[in-house]
């Protein structure tokens, strides 16, 4: 019962918004009455309508709106009527709308209809529409609704098709739900890291390399902050480094199965006549490393790291920030290990990656389980020994999850994690892929006990994933202000004025004698002290320390922290104290 009346609720939504793009329809076109529309369906949070031949921008939406609430307000309703396919035709001929005659020819093809749904909206519209509507626009939420932005969008989501321009609208059935939304809006706005990560000046793009990143002194410092808990954690956990190179021949990527499975996402070089592909993945390296000398069982688990860059191709269209790049660099590591120690392995794996994003403070990650995918590599029944071992290890350790069918690796699956970023939006960060098949194409051997040439499984895992993925999570995560272990610079030393500078400079070494691990910049710009405050705390500086007169004669500092405020004047080496616990502990 409660689940029918949710389905209820839930279709109720759509037709409001689905209505609501009608509406957007009839509005336009009484401005831009060449407009071409084409499709109008409901989303998540509100709806589109498409037109050809409109060239409209954020700034035309306020008068659209206000006809849409005029429109609404004529109490239309809603009628379906159903039409000979000819009819339809030739009225959205002569309309001159073309994408609404292609609609229609394509639903006479594709579902051999012979008759085609019209919707009235009172007499002023007929549109081509299989229904979803309000009765009449009077139960319209007019309080519940917004155009937010205009965007470009190919027709039928093709870019060798027209670029058709989209209208955007928000709706809800109540107020409420629209101005929570907003705040959402407005706050993940603050956290997004595009923003921060230009205004705390971390890292760029540029259209000299689209999709790649270009990292500031303040990014890498972050990065390094965030790769040095992971060393910490790995070699603590015996994994061991290795660096492989970043072009590798053709052949070894046929021998891989990249070249069959994976080569659209691959770019491609040529070196003496030798064609030679940009690693998008660290596997085939890392292998050979392997392959140097014959290994015995006692040597097994390997777990060779590497922090390799990779390249992959992705669409334009898909590019978003630091969460989706065509070069990344991926904590990988490929765990060769006997069949019996793979759960163990993956187990401790787990925990790992568990414990990584605890200490971090990222919000408990939701856990997948990917299949066979459409294009795979290995035999059914290793398929099935592989899933079913994660399953077994999943279950076992009482971790809950979603199984995630046909998105597996094509050499194996997978489990995945996954975290939401300020917007909701989930991205995948770590995973964990057992392979029984790559192992066999590069013919990789132990000597097991008995003497006799085994085949390791090999682990393909990363706690991190996109190095660069994880850190936008990071930055909206934390929106900027990092904590003291991780933020790029720790500590800013501020000069009342210039006649305290050498003093300033003289806190900054005293600090460092103590704590030369520690980022403590003396900000010598001749600005007001105010100023540099204010400028401290855009920047998100977890400690702004003042000195002045009094700290200079008493041989201390007044430390400000960040959203705690004044602490009062201190010796430098009880400064110290309280920094090095603070990193130390990672609060
Ligand atoms: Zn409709
Ligand atoms: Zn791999």
């Amino acid at each position: 019962m409660v689940k029918l009346k949710n389905r209820m609720q839930k279709n109720n939504i759509e037709n409001i918004r689905h209505s609501f793009a009608h509406l957007t329809n009839i509005a336009v076109r009484k401005f831009y009455p060449k407009a071409q529309p084409a499709i109008g369906p409901a989303i998540e949070n509100g709806f589109y309508q498409d037109f050809g031949n409109l060239n409209i921008s954020k700034e035309d939406l306020p008068k659209i709106e206000k006809e849409i609430r005029s429109i609404a307000k004529q109490n239309l309703t809603f009628k379906k009527e159903l039409w000979p396919f000819r009819k339809v035709v030739d009225f959205y001929k002569k309309e001159k709308q073309p994408y609404k005659v292609q609609i229609a020819k394509d639903l006479v093809k594709e579902k051999k209809l012979t008759k085609l749904g019209i919707v009235r909206t009172g007499d002023i519209l007929v549109d081509l529409c299989r229904g979803g509507h309000v009765k009449n626009t009077r139960e319209l939420p007019l309080d519940a609704f917004k155009l937010t932005h205009v965007a470009g969008a190919y027709w039928r989501g093709d870019e060798k098709n027209p670029m058709l321009t989209r209208v955007y609208g928000l709706a809800f059935a109540e107020k409420k739900e629209l101005d929570e939304y907003l705040a959402f809006l407005e706050e993940a706005k603050k956290r997004d890291h595009k923003r921060l990560g230009q205004e705390l000046d971390l890292f760029s793009f540029h259209p000299e390399a689209p999709g790649f990143v270009f990292w500031h002194p303040k990014g890498m410092l972050l990065r390094q902050a965030l790769m040095s808990l992971h060393h910490e954690l790995h070699r603590k956990a015996g994994y061991q480094e290795v660096s492989t190179p970043i072009l590798l021949s053709e052949d070894l990527w046929k021998r891989s199965g990249h070249w069959d499975n994976y080569k659209d996402n691959m770019y491609f070089t040529k070196i003496d006549n030798r064609v030679f592909a940009i690693k998008p993945m660290n596997c085939p390296g890392t292998i050979l490393v392997y392959k140097v000398r014959p290994r015995s069982y006692k040597e097994l688990p390997i777990r060779f790291a590497e922090a390799g860059e990779v390249h992959r191709h992705e669409p334009s269209g898909t590019l978003n920030g630091l969460m989706r790049v065509r070069a990344f660099r991926q904590d990988d590591t490929h765990i060769f290990a006997q069949p019996d120690q793979v759960e163990q392995e993956v187990i401790d794996v787990i925990r790992l990656t568990l414990q990584f994003y605890r200490i971090i403070g990222l919000k408990e990650p939701h856990i997948e389980l990917s299949t066979k995918p459409e294009k795979y590599i290995g035999s059914l029944a290793m398929w099935r020994k592989a899933e079913s071992t994660l399953k077994k290890i999943l279950n076992d350790l009482k971790i809950d999850y979603k199984i995630n069918k046909g998105d597996g690796a094509f050499y194996g699956p997978k489990i995945d994690f996954h975290v939401k970023d300020s917007l909701g939006r989930s991205w995948q960060l770590g995973t964990i892929q057992l392979d029984f098949s790559m192992s066999e194409r590069f013919d990789v051997t132990y000597i097991d006990k008995d003497g006799r040439q085994k085949r390791p499984v090999i682990i393909h895992r990363t706690v991190i994933g996109s190095i660069q993925r994880f850190m936008g999570v990071l930055i909206e995560h934390f929106a900027g202000a990092f904590p003291t272990w991780l933020a790029p610079e720790q500590v800013w030393i501020v000069p009342i004025s210039d006649k305290f500078l050498s003093y300033a400079k003289d806190v900054q070494q005293r600090l460092l004698k103590d704590y030369p691990a520690l980022r403590v910049v003396v900000k010598e710009e001749n600005e007001t002290l105010g100023k540099k405050i204010r400028e401290g705390e855009v920047q998100k500086i977890p400690y702004l320390a003042v000195v002045g007169e009094k700290e200079q004669a008493q041989g201390t500092l007044s430390p400000r922290k960040r959203g705690k405020g004044n602490l009062g004047a201190m010796k430098i080496d009880a400064f110290a104290k309280i920094l090095e616990k603070e990193i130390k502990e990672k609060n």
